[in-house]
């Protein structure tokens, strides 16, 4: 069989995957969009019930938008800001079961490995034309090899939350607490609300992440007056901690951080800096962290809001060469997403005119 007459395979139907695929469609590619979960959006229905800071208009696709035009959709209004939830609901749904797409999705198939037919890692002449060899695994545990011409690794980070450790690897006794730990943002004030009401809970991280965990547990502790709230954060100065405030790019984001800033200023919230978790350990009273300088706790719970990295194993037999192109294009990837874009031999600027290149992955930065 031709290489060239080999799919596009895409790794992960979140937004991107999907724009990646509506983008090959409109050039008459045949995309493969394997997808993880039983659904288009699994990652993000994990946050469903946290209001994205950007508004509509930086979050559809053009293409995208095009292929829903087609099936009556309406859009929603470019102004307004939906929860992750809706993201899915009104945006990502509809585009999976445009017939096209439909026909190119396959939930519930996990790309374990992605290597190039023949190859292994010593071997190189001759590489760049053999086609990719995709191992998925299907969620009934079924394996079996895909071809492809052509490889976007759209597969998101959110599988991958950095651990508490000030060394980026896991603090003492982190793996042996991991049931008090939600690497995330939980629902506290509802599927998760028994979990966080009345306790002592520690949210690490300085991120917008961390100021949503923060502000629905400060409004939890206003409903369950016993439920004590601490923020530790690794940085000792606050003064680029809470954003842009009112000229934040993005007004919601900066409201977010507003909004914090005054939690903080009423001691509302405790904060504390320059904490570098090294060892976390239970004790009768509780989980206590020990930091460089510092100790904090007993507390019940800890929510790790220390962000999240691309899973690089999948394509570490690939011999793939990994290139920041930071100028991306595409309206969602400018807008959406911090990205790293791995493109090898085409500039980005290149790519909306340019026949596919041979590799192609796509991971957060
Ligand atoms: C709480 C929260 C709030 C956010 N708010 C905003 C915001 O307001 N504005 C903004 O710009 N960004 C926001 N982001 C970032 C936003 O989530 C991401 O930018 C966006 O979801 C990235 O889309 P994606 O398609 O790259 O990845 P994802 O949405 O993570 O999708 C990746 C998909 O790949 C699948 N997958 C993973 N591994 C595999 C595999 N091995 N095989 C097959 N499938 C796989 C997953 O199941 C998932 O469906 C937020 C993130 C979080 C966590």
């Amino acid at each position: 069989m031709k290489t060239s007459s080999l799919p596009v395979a895409i790794i992960g139907a979140g937004p991107v995957g999907l724009a990646a695929a509506a983008h090959l469609l409109r050039r008459g590619e045949t995309p493969l969009v394997l997808e993880a979960g039983p659904l288009v959006g699994t990652s993000i229905l994990q946050w469903g019930h946290v209001r994205l800071f950007s508004p509509w208009r930086y979050l559809i696709d053009p293409e995208a938008a095009a292929l829903l035009e087609t099936t009556g959709w309406s859009a929603p209004d470019p102004a307004g800001y939906p929860t992750g939830l809706e993201l899915v609901e009104q945006y990502l749904l509809p585009l999976a079961a445009v017939p096209q797409m439909q026909a190119a999705l396959w939930p519930s198939t996990r790309v374990v490995t992605v290597a190039r037919a023949g190859f292994d890692k010593m071997k190189t002449p001759g590489r760049e034309h053999a086609p990719f060899v995709l191992r998925v695994q299907t969620s009934e545990g079924m394996e079996r090899d895909v071809l492809a011409r052509a490889v976007i690794d759209a597969s998101g980070t959110y599988s991958q939350p950095n651990p508490l450790g000030a060394n980026g690897t896991f603090a003492l006794g982190e793996r042996v607490l991991h049931n008090a730990i939600f690497y995330g943002i939980p629902d506290v004030r509802g599927r998760n609300r028994e979990r966080y009401a009345g306790r002592r809970v520690l949210v690490v991280g300085s991120g917008h992440s961390a100021f949503n965990a923060l502000l629905d547990l400060v409004q939890l502790s206003e409903q369950f007056p016993s439920t004590q709230v601490v923020w530790a954060i690794r940085r000792q100065d606050t003064l680029q901690l809470f954003g842009g405030g009112e000229s934040d790019g993005l007004p919601a984001r900066g409201q977010l951080g507003q909004r914090i800033r005054d939690l903080v200023e009423r001691e509302s919230l405790r904060l504390a800096t320059k904490v570098s978790i090294g060892a976390l350990a239970r004790t009768p009273e509780g989980i206590v962290i020990q930091g460089e300088e510092e100790r904090i706790g007993p507390v019940d719970e800890i929510i790790a809001t220390t962000g999240f990295r691309p899973d690089l194993s999948l394509v570490r037999n690939s011999g793939s060469l990994l290139i920041r192109v930071l100028k991306a294009r595409w309206h969602l990837l400018r807008s959406l997403i911090p990205m790293c874009i791995a493109v090898e031999r085409f500039p980005h600027t290149a790519w909306r005119n340019s026949p596919i290149p041979s590799r192609i992955s796509i991971s957060s930065g």
